[in-house]
C-alpha cells in the first residue's frame, strides 16, 4: 500500500486533502481509483489507512483505521562531510531506510563539494524530499529530517549521551563498536560522525575526541564515505532499536 506525508495531525474519519504532487502521483502514476486505500503518516508520526473519495475532479482521503508506527527507539544523528553528488543522495537514501532520525551534513576541512550559499536551500529541499521518498517507501511513520550543512564547531553544540567518530585510525582493538554499546546500554539520543573521501585531518579528529567524541573503528578496511555511514548507522539502529 503507497504511503505519503501530510501535515498536521490525523483523526479517525476525517478528510484529508493531499498535496498536488500526491495527487498526481495517485490519479496518473498509481492511476487509482475511488475506494481504493493508502497509508498516511501524520506529523506526530502516527500511521493510518485511508480509503480514496472522489472529490470534485480530484480525491480527497478519508481516514479509516489506525496503524501500528515503527518509530525509531534511539535517536541516531549522523553528521556526515559532505560527498560528491549521487554518493549524497544514495547515503541519504540508504540510512533513511536503516533508521537514521536526523543526517547533519558537515563541511570539513578536505570536503571536496563546496556548496555556494545560493545553493543551500535548493539542495536541502531536494535532499529531504529523498529521505522523505525512503520514508514512504519504506514504511516509517516518523520523516527523517535533513539539516543545512554545518561546520565541526556548530556540530559540537549538539548534545548526547553518546557522540562516536567513526575514525579511520582508531584502534580496532581497544576501540570496538560493539565495546562502547556495551558501555552505554541505555541511550536516548547517538550523534555519529563520518569523514569525507578525504577523511578527518588530525587536528579535526582531536577537536572532536576533546568535545567528547569516542573514536570507533568500522574494522580493518578504508571504507568509502557512504558505506561507513551506511555501516554505522546500520550497526547502531539494530543494536539499540531492535
Ligand atoms: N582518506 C582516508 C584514508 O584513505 O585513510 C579515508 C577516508 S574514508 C573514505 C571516509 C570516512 O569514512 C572516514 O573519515 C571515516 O569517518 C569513515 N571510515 C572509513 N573507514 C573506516 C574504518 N575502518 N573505521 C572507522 N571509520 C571509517
Amino acid at each position: 500500500m503507497q504511503q505519503y506525508f501530510v501535515k498536521g495531525e490525523l483523526a479517525l474519519g476525517e478528510s484529508v486533502m493531499l498535496d498536488a504532487m500526491q495527487l498526481h502521483h495517485i490519479q496518473h502514476v498509481l492511476r487509482m481509483r475511488e475506494g481504493d486505500q493508502i497509508c498516511l503518516a501524520d506529523a506526530s508520526s502516527q500511521l493510518f489507512v485511508a480509503e480514496l473519495k472522489q472529490h470534485k475532479d480530484t480525491f480527497c482521503a478519508v481516514v479509516r483505521e489506525q496503524l501500528p508506527s515503527c518509530t525509531p527507539v534511539v535517536e541516531i544523528i549522523l553528521a556526515a562531510a559532505l560527498i560528491k553528488g549521487e554518493r549524497w543522495d544514495f547515503l541519504c537514501q540508504k540510512c533513511t531506510e536503516l533508521g537514521v532520525s536526523i543526517i547533519q551534513p558537515l563541511m570539513t576541512k578536505r570536503c571536496v563539494v563546496k556548496l555556494k550559499d545560493s545553493d543551500i536551500a535548493k539542495k536541502t529541499i531536494r535532499w529531504n524530499r529523498i529521505a522523505q521518498e525512503a520514508c514512504e517507501q519504506c514504511r516509517r511513520s516518523d520523516l527523517v529530517q535533513i539539516m543545512a550543512p554545518c561546520t565541526l564547531k556548530e556540530l559540537v553544540q549538539q548534545e548526547a549521551e553518546l557522540k562516536l567518530l567513526a575514525y579511520e585510525h582508531a584502534d580496532q582493538v581497544s576501540e570496538r563498536m560493539f565495546d562502547i554499546i556495551k558501555a552505554y546500554p541505555n541511550v536516548k539520543k547517538i550523534i555519529c560522525v563520518i569523514g569525507p573521501e578525504g577523511g578527518f585531518c588530525e587536528e579535526e579528529a582531536v577537536y572532536l575526541q576533546a568535545h567528547g567524541f569516542l573514536s570507533v573503528s568500522l574494522g580493518a578496511r578504508i571504507l568509502r564515505a557512504e558505506t561507513a555511514a551506511i555501516s554505522i548507522v546500520n550497526l547502531l539502529s539494530s543494536l539499540y532499536n531492535s
